[in-house]
């Protein structure tokens, strides 16, 4: 049974798992004679540590279909959303590069047949996490594309934070790239602080700033709700570069 073989620690500790001495453990798993089979719960137990899918698989075949993976998203942000979309679009891209190998080649052999339905099997498991993500985010009252406002000026794809730093205390430079694989196109930004909105309550002497006029004000209150937390962008992409 393969999902022994993936399962760590193989038959010792799977069997351990299901708290079944190791002999009626065989009995059960190579169905050896008079011994009933594992069951499908003990087989699901078995494949949510080993992480494998064989019993859905084997399942889905049976009436013709195949079994795609479904993760669902629960609590969801803009930024999540922004890296799920950016991940099916990376499995859609690996589907067609596969795809396109094998037209090259005018031929396709078994092991890249698996490997097209396999590689689009995790495409469509990542996009139909990102199209609920986007319904959740937007039955909680999000906006999917005020991520998005930081674009590359050429094309209008998004843009991604490669690196920043922080140059000064008021001052951080991040390091950003075009996602459209066709632009390219790279930029350095810069995003400073500008003004004190309100003061704090442990002020550091050194930190002199212009407080905000009643414009600024004005405008910060207009955006407060839709305006993407942009430190917590960089603070993510900095932590996962
Ligand atoms: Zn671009």
């Amino acid at each position: 049974m393969a999902v022994i073989g993936a399962y760590p620690g193989g038959r010792l500790f799977a069997s351990a798992d299901l708290g079944m001495p190791l002999k009626k453990f065989d009995n059960q798993a190579y169905e050896n004679a008079g011994s009933r089979p594992l069951t499908d719960k003990h087989i699901h137990r078995l494949e949510q540590v080993a992480g494998t899918t064989f019993l859905a698989d084997y399942v889905a075949s049976m009436y013709g279909g195949m079994f795609v993976p479904l993760n669902l998203p629960e609590n969801m942000d803009n930024i999540d959303l922004y890296s799920r979309s950016l991940k099916a679009s990376a499995k859609r891209g690996k589907v067609d590069q596969i795809m396109s190998q094998a037209l090259d080649d005018g031929i396709i052999e078994k092991h890249k047949a698996d490997a097209i339905i396999s590689a689009l099997i995790n495409y469509m498991s990542a996009r139909y996490a990102e199209v609920i993500a986007t319904i959740q985010l937007l039955q909680q009252g999000g906006d999917p594309l005020s991520n998005y406002y930081l674009v590359c000026p050429h094309c209008r794809s998004s843009v991604r934070i490669r690196t920043s730093e922080g140059t000064h205390i008021f001052l951080r430079i991040a390091y950003l790239q075009c996602t459209n694989e066709a632009c390219g196109a790279t930029f350095r930004a810069q995003f400073e602080i500008t003004h004190e909105m309100s003061p704090s309550g442990m002020p550091n002497p050194t930190v002199k700033l212009p407080v905000a006029p009643v414009s600024i004000r004005r405008f910060a209150m207009k955006k407060d709700n839709d305006q993407p937390d942009l430190l917590d962008q960089l603070d993510m992409e900095a932590t996962t570069a």
